[in-house]
């Protein structure tokens, strides 16, 4: 035996960044999660209480004025909040998400323009890429940027974003040179006070209700030539590139969700009786809180390996990361309503928290590419095309 083996253990003070975010969330975050989602209003408390404590962006290069944190370490972050409050867990997974693109591809001068003010928490960024006819084949994407000057003039619309009109910026994908299709996509950043652009109205959602999803609309809106991310036409590698960093997020995200659940059903089988027993003394509860922790076991490992290898910057990380996402996210909606029925009946109702959880976890099943997408991405990887 030796104590000190470390391989597939993570260091301490990652388990130490666990704690302090889990009683963090418990104790700020988690007491408006009802709230939030009654009310489909924004977590100013998590916002506030994350970039206190320097949680809402780790992942921001120490360069640009941020943490540095690795990418098992911003997948720590977003889990232990998502246990507790999903809506929440968006506000360090978008920033995330909308940064990536620039600290992936970005000149000097647009890291320096932008990503201090994330890494302070004076702002957030959101990421646009889908639009109503573009999702799946967001390569179909119709919102275009013309050259005029020193300027791209960018007109379209964008639709299902994250964290819209809460962020102060927006990277966003666009056409440049529609002969090309996806080499004619080019990426920008967007500040929300540029001529031209605004938000649409929220979407009315089945969870993540206190995170506003909206349009963003782009009427001639002027955007400084050095605001291009990278070369004209890589924006669309750099938007699945992206991908490939930050679907790990989503799966811990995934993750995260189902903890709660779990966390929530153990407490209330262990409290509920009917037949003169505890609940949780009948062998079949005992069997599902068994298959609840054991796949959720195997999701967050898979996580972690899939943010390690992208923080590594292996190549072929389209599988790992595709994986991990799909995986988690099939574990979280199962063992989310798994919850929900260990509840009976009072799970059905806004009175716990399970239904929430639930209606929650199903996003991540659909969003940064759905499952089905996931799997196109996999095959493809196995395949060699
Ligand atoms: C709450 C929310 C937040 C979001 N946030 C963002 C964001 O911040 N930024 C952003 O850019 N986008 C965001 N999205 C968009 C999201 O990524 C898309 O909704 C998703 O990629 C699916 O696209 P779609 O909705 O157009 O579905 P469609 O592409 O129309 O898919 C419909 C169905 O067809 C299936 N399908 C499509 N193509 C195939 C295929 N080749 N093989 C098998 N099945 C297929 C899909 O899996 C799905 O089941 C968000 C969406 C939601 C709902």
């Amino acid at each position: 035996m030796n104590a000190d083996f470390d391989i597939y253990q993570l260091p301490e003070e990652h388990e130490y960044l666990r704690q302090s975010v889990r009683e963090l969330a418990e104790e700020q975050i988690a007491p408006h999660a009802t709230d939030v989602d009654e009310n489909e209003r924004f977590p100013q408390e998590a916002r506030d209480a994350l970039t206190k404590a320097g949680f809402h962006a780790v992942h921001i290069p120490e360069q640009f004025d941020g943490a540095g944190a690795d990418s098992i370490a911003a997948c720590i972050v977003i889990e232990e909040v998502a246990r507790v409050c999903m809506s929440s867990s968006l506000i360090p997974a978008v920033n995330k998400l909308g940064s990536m693109p620039i600290i992936l591809s970005a000149s000097d001068e647009v890291k320096k323009q932008v990503l201090p003010s994330i890494a302070s928490g004076e702002s957030m960024i959101s990421y646009g890429l889908s639009e109503r006819e573009a999702g799946s084949d967001a390569a179909a994407m119709r919102t275009k940027a013309v050259k005029d000057g020193d300027n791209w003039v960018i007109n379209g619309t964008k639709a299902w974003i994250t964290n819209a009109g809460v962020s102060d910026w927006y990277t966003v994908m666009a056409v440049t040179d529609a002969d090309k299709r996806a080499n004619g996509i080019s990426a920008f950043v967007v500040h929300k006070d540029d001529e031209g652009f605004e938000v649409g109205p929220k979407e009315k959602k089945l969870g993540i209700k206190g995170s506003p999803t909206r349009e963003l609309h782009f009427t001639n809106c002027v955007v400084p030539e050095d605001r291009m991310i990278g070369d004209e036409g890589t924006g669309f590698k750099t938007a699945l590139a992206t991908l490939d960093h930050t679907r790990p997020t989503i799966g811990i995200q995934a993750v995260g969700v189902a903890q709660g659940a779990l966390d929530a059903s153990i407490a209330y089988t262990k409290e509920r009786e009917q037949f003169r027993s505890k609940i949780s003394d009948f062998q079949g509860v005992q069997f599902m809180l068994a298959d609840m922790a054991m796949k959720i076991e195997a999701a967050r490992q898979m996580c972690y390996i899939a943010a390690a290898r992208a923080e590594r910057g292996e190549k072929n990380l389209g599988f790992i990361s595709s994986a991990a996402k799909c995986f988690a996210s099939d574990v979280a909606m199962e063992v989310t309503t798994n919850a929900v029925q260990l509840f009976g009946g009072a799970g059905y109702t806004r009175d716990f928290p399970v239904e929430r959880m639930m209606r929650d976890a199903k996003i991540t099943q659909i969003y940064e590419g759905t499952n089905q997408i996931q799997r196109v991405v996999m095959a493809r990887s196995l395949i060699g095309r």
